[in-house]
């Protein structure tokens, strides 16, 4: 064993009771009590006198000047006087009902005392104290998260036993390269420091060892889980026709950008050869993913195979067929199957897709019924992935002979998170948006402004443009959310005297109702789109020219992109107005950061760290992993060098080798991981 792995109750002054106590923290053996961290520290910096604030806790140095003298007045309680200098002035020191301290506390002793500041008084009212010179930094304190009776003070005596009777057996496993090139304290002087820090610095580096330790194991784990997983599964190498697939590119009416170019040259390395794909395909909206996807599934048709775009609405299938039908005429058979595909059409459907007179089949999740088998799925896509299941998403996989797959999504992923829970995918990313784009006029505005936003859209339509007014949201209730659109939408019928034809879409319409209502939009019938947030992602209708938010303090900073996302996508200037009255800073923050910024990554990074990880989609997400000192928003550099040497590791067989043994060790105790690779 590495790690010493003693019972708890081996250690000197733990018997039944303080074990009990110790089980409910979870901590059983030596080694459980030793990486139980504080989980943080109060940090007391020393200043000099003229620095120190009026009724804040400091910490001060300096000599005591007479004995203290004791007093005690009611019950048991006691307040112990003395007089410490400090930079050449007295200062009085108060101590209560620690009467104790008179025998310790003599003329002439250095002492450092951490306590409540009264600049009026020059007077401290001590907390803690510590006497002679030492070297250890009493500001400092360490703070643990304890049960029942358990005191910090009998934990940290506790923690000093095992120390003193177990530190050599905390051994290092971290290669000695890493240490030095990383400047990384060993794992003993590292547990040391994190319970008994002698100062800032030192416990910094402690920090920074356990934060590496902790993203190296992890990612380690993610990366051998990938490899075999790469390993055990045969791809198809699909041997897709260059020259067809540039001729194709050549008759795009654009030309790719640089970031398009860069992730199909890294998609067609996956598909053709003999691994078989699990990628996420990212970028902003209108960055082109569709594209992207178009020219991939066409490179699969050239190589004799099949390929499926899987997308989460009819409506973009639809539209998604009607643009892959135009650019790929001639070139390949494509078919649309939604639900609306029904009885003989869709027999009649299924039945070319098996025999493969269908090359490209596009569709909604009707795509993955039972009844539809592939003669010879070589690629399957997934647009907006997030829209998807787990289980949705691996039926459509398994449809093929392990075809190679594609997850698209619009919604940027901080790369922290798409590192950490997509850690078994490879990730590409289109960072880039095509020239010539007009950016989206974002404004913030009260809700007084709402009669002026009315004349705004007005002048828009009289322009022959269109606008998304996206109702207010009632927190935790679908059902008044959509009485709020039905009397909104009656309220601007109103105000525009039945002169102006405005939609109305929420949850509770049926999908075909849906469709309609969309529709008629896209066909420029309806002018303006009252909404929920029903209002679907990826829906494209270039006229649409403004997108009014109401409540925007109530969405997530990536979600609110993806609904200024509707609009701008033509060549006339567009606008985003939000409409928000939010009490706290943070709201604010928020409101400006949206109407300042149009770059999906950064919003989705500003999210990251103003909601947390856990939010970030929406509701708590399964799965993440949790670390004891490491934090993945904030140490995400370390997280970054983290996966870097763990690739590099895995893939040079790195852990086979001698310097790598104790690693290997340490890895083989959490499970059965690297047998499979032997
Ligand atoms: P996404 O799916 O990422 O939202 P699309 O693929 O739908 O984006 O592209 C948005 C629009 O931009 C489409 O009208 C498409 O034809 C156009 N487009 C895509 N790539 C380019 C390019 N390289 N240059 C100019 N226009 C492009
Ligand atoms: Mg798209």
């Amino acid at each position: 064993m590495l790690e010493m792995n003693q019972s708890i109750l081996e250690v000197k002054g733990v018997g039944e009771k303080v074990a009990e106590q110790l089980a409910s923290m979870n901590i059983y053996q030596t080694n459980d009590i030793l990486e139980y961290f504080p989980y943080r520290y109060d940090i007391y910096e020393e200043k000099p006198l003229q620095e120190l604030i009026h009724d804040e806790k400091v910490t001060i140095k300096g000599k005591v000047i007479y004995d203290p003298s004791l007093h005690f007045f009611g019950k048991q309680k006691s307040r112990l006087n003395f007089t410490v200098e400090v930079e050449g002035v007295a200062v009085k020191a108060i101590m209560f009902n620690r009467a104790f301290a008179k025998k310790q506390i003599h003329q002439g002793q250095d002492i450092t005392l951490t306590g409540k500041w009264d600049a009026h008084r020059l007077q401290i009212t001590v907390s803690k104290y510590k006497l002679g010179e030492t070297e250890e930094d009493n500001s400092i304190t360490p703070i643990y998260s304890l049960k029942g009776e358990m005191t910090s003070y009998k934990f940290q005596k506790l923690l000093k036993q095992v120390l003193e009777s177990h530190e050599d057996d905390i051994k290092e496993f971290l290669p000695v390269s890493y240490l030095e090139s990383y400047k990384l304290p060993t794992r003993k002087e590292a547990i040391k420091t994190m319970h008994f820090p002698k100062n800032r610095v030192a416990l910094k580096h402690a920090r920074r060892r356990f934060i590496y330790e902790e993203f190296l194991l992890f990612q380690l784990k993610m990366q051998l889980l990938r490899k075999i997983h790469r390993e055990s599964t045969k791809g198809n190498a699909q041997a897709y026709r260059k020259e067809e697939v540039h001729r194709f590119i050549a008759s795009l009416p654009f030309t790719l950008t640089d970031a398009q170019q860069k992730t199909l040259n890294e998609i067609l390395k996956d598909m053709k050869s003999a691994y078989r794909m699990n990628r996420l395909l990212q970028g902003d909206v209108g960055s082109g993913k569709t594209a992207v996807a178009a020219i991939c599934l066409y490179a699969a048709v050239t190589a004799n195979k099949q390929g499926a775009l899987m997308v989460p609405t009819e409506i973009l299938a639809e539209q998604h067929y009607q643009s892959f039908q135009s650019m790929l005429e001639g070139r390949a058979n494509i078919a649309l199957l939604t639900g609306s595909v029904k009885g003989k059409k869709r027999k009649e459907l299924t039945n070319r897709i098996e025999n493969q007179e269908i090359d490209i089949v596009i569709g909604t999740h009707a795509l993955i019924q039972e009844d539809v088998l592939f003669k010879d799925l070589g690629l399957a896509i997934v647009d907006e992935q997030h829209r998807f299941g787990v289980a949705q998403r691996r039926t459509l996989r398994d449809k093929g002979l392990d075809p190679d797959v594609l997850f698209m999504t619009a919604t940027p992923i901080p790369r922290t998170l798409a590192i950490t829970t997509f850690g078994d995918m490879d990730v590409s990313v289109i960072d880039q948006l095509p020239s010539g784009r007009k950016t989206i006029e974002t404004l913030w505005v009260k809700e007084n402004m709402f009669e002026r936003i009315l004349d705004f859209i007005h002048e828009r339509v009289k322009q022959g443009e269109q606008a998304y007014i996206i109702s207010p949201l009632i927190e935790e209730s679908d059902k008044l959310d959509i009485q709020n659109a039905v009397d909104l939408h009656h309220q601007l019928l109103t105000y525009y005297d039945n002169q102006i034809e405005v939609g109305l879409m929420h949850g509770r319409l049926s999908a075909a109702e849906k469709d309609e209502v969309m529709r008629d939009f896209a066909d420029n019938k309806v002018k303006i789109l009252v909404s929920t947030t029903v209002v679907e992602v990826g829906v494209n209708v270039p006229n649409a020219t403004v997108m009014v938010i109401y409540d925007a303090e109530r969405f997530g900073l990536s979600q609110l992109h993806q609904l200024r996302g509707r609009v701008g996508r033509g060549e006339k200037q567009s606008y985003c107005i939000l409409i928000a009255e939010p009490k706290g800073e943070v709201g604010k923050e928020r409101m400006r950061i949206m109407a300042e910024t149009n770059d999906g990554f950064e919003l989705s990074e500003q999210d990251l760290q103003l909601r947390g990880p856990g939010d970030f989609f929406g509701r708590k997400q399964s799965g993440m992993p949790e670390f004891k000192v490491a934090d993945m928003v904030h140490d995400y550099r370390a997280l970054e060098t983290a996966r870097q040497d763990a690739q590099k590791i895995v893939e040079n067989n790195l852990l086979q080798t001698e310097g790598y043994k104790h690693l290997k060790e340490m890895l083989s105790e959490e499970g059965a991981l690297l047998e499979k690779l032997d």
